[in-house]
């Protein structure tokens, strides 16, 4: 493959068409940073107004470094996958004690600190310090793996075909602008479901375009099956009053309050053993292959059913505090518990 010619027309084509964003106005790695987090797993329209907002709040890694966590978590609100927004936090305070405040310019480097992985560090190395590195996510992945007509699954045999593929590709030079110019590749023209190939800056060298299997590259991976749990949840109330727990550090959603919840096998009537006299709701959700369904459980406090609940919870605590129900709107609640608590509101606001 003509990998010089490859280069030449797609950068010719990122310098005329690539898209305008906040985060392309300098090489700056603070700025860069922040958007590949916010990136990861949320579209570039519905990232920019967060984006804009997080920057004025944080100018600086040395202004998000001295933030509260509260804080950071609060502007992340409506993003989703709240430990992003925690790793950033924890990041910013590495590079300020690590590295002076100065983010370091080596993939390896870049990876020693939390929330970076290989992609996110390959992106920042190559478009903020030249580094000569291919920054593969699910979408460059997808274009080489077309370009390359690659009938392997790209993320197990056909991974170090595509890595160096695209390695050797951004050593010609430009490291920065073609890992670029190959996300707004991905996300304009070679997009999952119907590329358009027309428009293609590099159809000619494109062999999945030649051999027109494109639409069936990349091959799939055979979904996992849904795995069913069952979780009880327990709104306690006393006084207008709820109980809820601030998840432990290092656990899923850590940082978070939440009502005390048991995720486990547990059979209805072990549940009935504690929850007598109830008013409950189920809400149903879907976390990657697990579909679990929430029973929620509004109860009177008492002093032994409280003790009986917080035995009861699975997962790690790092404390209890009760709550005003005028308070919950301003914390912000896992999505279940947040359902659980619309519906179950009127009930809560009535009882003593
Ligand atoms: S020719 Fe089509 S399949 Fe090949 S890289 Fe271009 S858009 Fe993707």
């Amino acid at each position: 493959m003509n990998l010089k010619a490859i280069h030449k027309d797609l950068l010719k084509w990122y310098l005329s068409h690539k898209r305008e964003l906040p985060w392309r106005i300098s090489q700056d790695p603070y700025r860069v940073w922040i958007s590949e987090i916010m990136l990861q797993q949320t579209r570039v329209e519905a990232v920019i107004p967060y984006y804009e907002r997080f920057l004025s709040h944080f100018p600086t890694v040395k202004d998000l470094a001295n933030a509260q966590e509260d804080q950071v978590t609060n502007l992340w609100v409506g993003l989703g996958y709240y430990s992003r927004a925690r790793n950033l936090h924890s990041c910013a305070k590495e590079v300020m004690d690590r590295f002076q405040g100065k983010f370091p310019n080596t993939k390896d480097e870049l990876l020693s600190l939390p929330g970076i992985g290989p992609y996110t560090a390959s992106a920042i190395a190559s478009i903020c310090f030249e580094q000569k590195i291919g920054a593969i996510d699910g979408n460059l992945e997808r274009v080489i793996a077309r370009l390359l007509s690659l009938t392997v699954n790209p993320k197990k045999e056909g991974k170090e075909i595509i890595q160096d593929f695209a390695n050797n590709l951004v050593s010609i030079g430009e490291p920065g602008s073609i890992n670029q110019a190959f996300m707004d590749l991905s996300s304009a023209i070679c997009k999952p479901k119907n590329p358009n190939c027309n428009d293609c800056p590099i159809q000619k060298y494109c062999l999945g375009f030649q051999k027109n299997i494109q639409q069936t590259i990349p091959i799939k991976e055979i979904k996992k099956e849904k795995v069913e749990i069952q979780a009880y949840g327990f709104i306690l109330v006393r006084n207008q009053k709820i109980l809820l727990a601030k998840r432990a550090k290092k656990e899923w959603l850590a940082g978070m309050w939440d009502i005390p919840w048991n995720i486990s096998l547990e059979s209805q009537k072990e549940i009935s053993k504690i929850v007598k006299e109830k008013k409950s709701c189920t809400v149903n959700r879907t976390i990657t292959h697990h579909k679990i369904a929430f029973s929620v459980y509004a109860l009177p406090s008492a002093q032994n059913l409280e003790e009986k609940i917080i035995k009861k919870v699975s997962s790690p605590v790092e404390c209890y505090r009760w709550f005003r129900l005028q308070e919950l709107e301003g914390i912000h609640l896992p999505k279940p518990t947040e359902k659980a608590l619309g519906q179950l509101w009127k009930h809560l606001e009535d009882t003593k």
